[in-house]
């Protein structure tokens, strides 16, 4: 038998660590994890850390993950987050085992509070909001007791039925739990569990008008849902004690949490709150504008999910605060697209070239359509007297070392002939309008016999054939590069050229059969996928990323 192949052991990261202590000690068999969304807004490339993370533990460790929507906030939730979100995951390639609702739970939280109450652990007070954070006190002084602070449990119970049965307006009582409010954890200080709010909730509609707290209610779905590992960010750190508390208290299923930097990326904003004004004040077109860090708008950019698991691997996770240069994403989606994209030739500014020596109607040439794989095929390729190349493809003088076409000077044309330029035509501005070449007929690619070599291989479209596409070319979407640290408003950073449109292009025949969102690279010019606002009659091709990192430049 065969000896099993070492396997070269990738460093493991600090929450790797955790579990893999755990499980050797026996405290469990297998893991359970949750992805928690508040359906407030579309996933961000954060949110895809979070989600690789999460159903990554648990797919190498054994056990399983939960999608959670954390919709404990009747206002800002909708269902269009919802469906949003769900696509995003599954485009990611991950399966969760259970779609569950914190909402789904206020019942059982509600029955939990009640408990607390009994315990004489949970209060019902009633000061308006500026006093009670006036009696919190500060991180170095301590907190004062509320008045309504030592009610009897009695008072509490049914204050808080008359809460949950809308006999009071919003904000005019609170439950609190009864903690110590000269806590040096200032969460610790008598922390809110409920507050009263009139407001329709996406899912149980009008049933409640009372609403659990974050700290009331995200500890206890994961005690529900026996979540081994629960993984939040960094800025959730002063809240495990309170968390801890409340199992303790409730006397529910341990669970554990742990937390780890957020993703942050240069050139853009992750806050869904300024995502949010980006769509809203349309400084982009949506939620899924191509230059947006959300996934979908990735997605329709043309960023591919293995792309997005690699960048999430690459990276990693770490325990302080960081941003990552996005032109590591970029490299992952290059490196990506390169393996899997068919090749097509796109002339962005079209000159006119006549093969003065070509005769008869043209013919038809092929191409491979992906020489990293070998199974990608060909595709045909019109050919004819007349066809189109780039303009900076022509110099009238050329400068040293320039290899392409110029009077007297010789390239390949991808796929076809050797051409030499033999002469031009200007109009009376002086612009170059036509370029007159010859082409050597036993220099055809493939079976070249003419011993010619040349420098420079040039993209051409045939003029008759071609089709007109319309290009949009995206940059960054911000000009420094961490816009939230700036002076005043981040919006102020936008980069006014990250999307420019070229309206009328020339594509080879073959892209008329592009399917929406497939991914192409066009020769010498980057990585490119169809829009899904593109017609029949106008194609609309997004640039993904360029072909090199230019950036720098
Ligand atoms: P935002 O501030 O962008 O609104 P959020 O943390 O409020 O983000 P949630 O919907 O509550 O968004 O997040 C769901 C999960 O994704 C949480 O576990 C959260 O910790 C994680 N998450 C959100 N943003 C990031 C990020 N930038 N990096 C890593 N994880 C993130
Ligand atoms: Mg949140």
């Amino acid at each position: 038998m065969a000896e099993p192949k070492p396997e070269i052991e990738k460093s493991i990261n600090f929450l790797e660590e955790i579990i893999e202590n755990d499980l050797k000690a026996g405290k469990y068999k297998s893991i359970v994890t949750r992805f928690p969304p508040e359906p407030n807004g579309y996933l961000h490339i954060g949110h895809a850390t979070s989600i690789c993370l999460n159903f990554g533990l648990t797919k190498k460790y054994g056990g399983y993950t939960n999608l959670r929507f954390d919709d404990t906030n009747p206002v800002t939730e909708e269902t269009e987050y919802v469906e949003s979100i769900k696509q995003d995951v599954k485009w990611l390639g991950f399966e969760w085992k259970n779609e569950l609702y914190a909402s789904d739970y206020f019942d059982t939280l509600y029955g939990y509070v009640l408990k607390l109450i009994k315990d004489g652990l949970a209060y019902v007070d009633e000061l308006p909001s500026d006093e009670m954070a006036k009696l919190k006190g500060t991180p170095t002084e301590p907190g004062k007791d509320s008045p309504f602070r030592n009610r009897s449990v009695a008072e509490n119970f049914e204050l808080f039925e008359a809460m949950k049965a809308g006999k009071f307006p919003d904000g005019a009582k609170t439950l609190r739990a009864k903690i110590d409010m000269a806590h040096t954890n200032m969460l610790m200080r008598d922390p809110i569990l409920y507050r009263i709010k009139h407001a329709h909730h996406h899912r149980t509609g009008d049933k409640w008008c009372i609403y659990p707290m974050y700290d009331f209610a995200h500890g206890q779905s994961d005690s529900i849902e026996e979540v081994t590992h629960s993984i939040c960010t960094l800025e959730f750190v002063p809240h495990r004690e309170l968390y801890d508390w409340m199992i303790s208290k409730l006397e529910i299923y341990p669970s554990h949490q742990y937390e780890f930097a957020r993703r942050n990326l240069t050139y853009t904003v992750m806050s869904k709150r300024k995502l949010l004004q980006l769509v809203n004040e349309k400084h982009v077109s949506g939620w899924n504008d191509p230059r947006m860090p959300t996934i979908s708008g990735m997605r329709r950019r043309g960023y591919t999910a293995a792309a997005l698991r690699e960048f999430c691997d690459r990276v990693g996770i770490a325990k302080r605060d960081n941003i990552v240069d996005v032109g590591l994403l970029e490299f992952c989606v290059r490196e990506d697209l390169n393996k899997i994209t068919q090749r097509r030739m796109v002339v962005f500014d079209p000159l006119k070239v006549v093969i003065t020596n070509y005769e008869g109607s043209g013919e038809t040439l092929h191409g491979e359509n992906n020489p990293e794989d070998e199974n990608s095929g060909n595709r045909a390729i019109p050919f004819s007297r007349e066809i189109y190349v780039e303009r900076d493809d022509f110099m009238e003088i050329p400068s040293k070392k320039y290899f392409r076409l110029a009077p007297g000077q010789m390239v390949r044309l991808k796929h076809a002939y050797i051409i030499r330029c033999d002469n031009f035509v200007k109009d009376d501005a002086g612009n170059v309008t036509e370029l007159h070449c010859s082409y050597i007929p036993e220099s055809k690619s493939g079976s070249d016999t003419s011993g010619i070599h040349v420098k420079g291989t040039l993209h051409w479209v045939s003029i008759a054939e071609a089709i007109e596409v319309e290009i949009k070319l995206y940059d960054r979407l911000f000009r420094v590069e961490d816009p939230s640290s700036e002076d005043g408003d981040f919006k102020e950073y936008i980069n006014p050229e990250s999307l420019v449109v070229l309206p009328k292009t020339f594509a080879e025949p073959a892209l008329a059969k592009a399917n929406v969102g497939e991914g192409f690279q066009f020769l010498r010019k980057g990585y490119f996928n169809l829009d899904s606002d593109s017609r029949a009659d106008k194609l609309i091709f997004n640039r993904t990323v360029s072909l090199k990192d230019n950036w720098a430049k």
